[in-house]
């Protein structure tokens, strides 16, 4: 169901529907409709969560908050050593 859904684009269950009838069913399985109600797709899960989730405009408002990078005062000994980390 999955590689079926994932073939044709990630459709909404209706569009879904919609290409079934237009392949005259043609490689669906033939409890299409049952298998659809209790298919979820997690890559569409994931598109519409974010889409509705209000946190997620202002994130790309502002963008990602960055960690400010911590520079050593003047006079403070600096090892460079590239295993520190
Ligand atoms: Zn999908």
């Amino acid at each position: 169901m999955q590689a079926l859904h994932d073939k044709w684009g990630h459709p909404s269950n209706s569009k879904f529907i919609q290409i079934c009838r237009a392949q005259n069913r043609v490689g669906f399985p033939t409890n299409f409709l049952a298998l659809l109600n209790r298919f979820r797709c997690k890559v569409c899960a994931l598109c519409k969560g974010a889409r509705g989730y209000p946190r997620s405009t202002r994130v790309q408002l502002h963008g990602p908050h960055k960690t400010p990078k911590v520079v050593p005062a003047p006079g403070d000994i600096v090892f460079c050593n590239s295993n520190d980390e």
